[in-house]
């Protein structure tokens, strides 16, 4: 076999190229960092909408959320680069029937230090110039969120892992994880194999197929996600964040200027698809329908022209809650994807805590459930909206 690693990380997006990072931080010393794309984030993450919210109702979603909300905060000091942060607040428009689970959600939140609160309805005018408020049972904001660029993220961690002596290899696929018994030694390249002492499956929406090539079993689907990018007339009042609008199940962030990045989000359809045989293009009445549904409640957006849309995926679990760690009985392997739409925001973080536990030992007790050993013993997390909303 040709050279030894201690650690593969196969996939460079913000998964694998944080969890390098993280692992270069810890001191591993040979680590290597694989992608079959051009450069860092050539798939999903570098499609993704790239917003930063703490609104979950799982309260380790939460925890996640608000650590990776400190360290987008602290990106300067981590990484010497902003990712393209920018800490605009962020608005989720609450429907009637989401109240009790908000309030409640509210409440965890807080207990984790999550700025969150409602804004009260006298002041919508004023901050809110934009909006028709019609039927919107709450304007919830968090002052410390936003969004950032996926793509400047992720080669921040991947610069930052290249430069503590981590190496990284674009274009270059991994066939198919070696396997001795019930441990995982090394990756299958196009130019032979590679040893390592452990390997992390950061393959996103492909991640089962790698596993599979050792006899590993996961539960995971691909979803097609389509957004959509427009640029809205002159002199429009609009938001200075992004907009969860769980109204009418849309989102929209700014990209600067008059652009406007809009998606659907939860509720909506989840369609699977062949992860290796998707359109790559959005829909035309999709897009249609998402500025119908958005204008709606956006009105200074009639008018906007559609200049961009694509589709890219999610992996998306049975519980909608990310495989994170070791597996029982399986030596040298560690899951770290089925991100099921929220991995660019908690990405880093779920990286960090997942070096812990595979080179200190040590981890949280609500970290160790992220296991993929939750499936076969039926201990799923339980949602209380559901979709990405968690
Ligand atoms: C349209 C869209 C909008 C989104 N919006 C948000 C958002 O607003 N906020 C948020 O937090 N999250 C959002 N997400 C989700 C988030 O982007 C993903 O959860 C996250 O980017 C997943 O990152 P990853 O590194 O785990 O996977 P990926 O980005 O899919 O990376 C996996 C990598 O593995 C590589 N790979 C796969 N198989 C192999 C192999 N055999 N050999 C070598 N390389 C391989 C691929 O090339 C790929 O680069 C969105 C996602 C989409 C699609």
């Amino acid at each position: 076999m040709s050279t030894n690693y201690d650690v593969v990380v196969v996939g460079a997006g913000i998964t694998g190229a944080s969890v390098g990072y993280f692992l270069k931080k810890k001191g591993v010393a040979r680590v290597l960092v694989l992608d079959r794309g051009g450069g860092p984030a050539p798939a999903n993450t570098g499609k993704s909408a790239g917003i930063i919210r703490t609104l979950y109702t799982l309260p380790l979603m939460a925890r996640i959320a608000k650590a990776a909300l400190d360290l987008f905060h602290a990106l300067p000091d981590e990484l010497g680069r902003t990712g393209g942060f920018e800490a605009t607040g962020f608005i989720q428009l609450i429907p009637p029937d989401w109240m009790e689970i908000i309030d409640a959600s509210m409440t965890m939140q807080r207990s984790y230090g999550i700025e969150t609160g409602l804004v009260d309805p006298s002041e919508y005018a004023e901050r809110f110039p934009w909006l028709e408020p019609d039927g919107v049972a709450a304007v919830l904001f968090e002052p410390n969120s936003g969004y950032a660029d996926p793509v400047q993220t992720t080669e921040a961690y991947a610069d930052a892992f290249a430069a503590a002596g981590g190496e990284v290899r674009f274009r270059t696929a991994a066939r198919g994880l070696l396997r001795d018994g019930d441990t995982i030694n090394g990756v299958m390249l196009d130019t032979g194999p590679v040893s390592a002492g452990a390997v992390v499956n950061a393959a996103g929406p492909w991640a089962k197929f790698l596993a599979a090539s050792a006899g590993l079993e996961m539960e995971l689907i691909a979803v097609r996600e389509q957004d959509t990018v427009w640029e809205v007339l002159e002199g429009r009042p609009m938001p200075t964040t992004p907009v969860g609008n769980s109204m009418e199940a849309v989102y929209l962030r700014p990209m600067g200027g008059r652009r406007w990045l809009i998606g659907r989000g939860y509720p909506k359809p989840y369609i699977e698809v062949d992860p290796y045989n998707f359109k790559v293009t959005a829909d035309n009445d999709f897009a249609l329908d998402l500025m119908d549904r958005m204008a709606r409640r956006i009105p200074p957006l009639q008018g906007a022209q559609l200049i961009d849309s694509y589709a890219a995926l999610y992996d998306v679990t049975p519980d909608w809650t990310p495989y994170f760690g070791p597996r029982a009985g399986l030596g040298g392997y560690y899951d770290a994807c089925g991100g099921s739409g929220n991995s660019f925001k908690t990405g880093p973080i779920l990286a960090r805590e997942l070096v812990d536990w595979m080179i200190d030992g040590t981890v949280a007790d609500d970290f160790r459930q992220l296991s993929y050993d939750r499936i076969g013993e039926g201990n799923l997390f339980k949602q209380a909206l559901g979709g990405n909303r968690g």
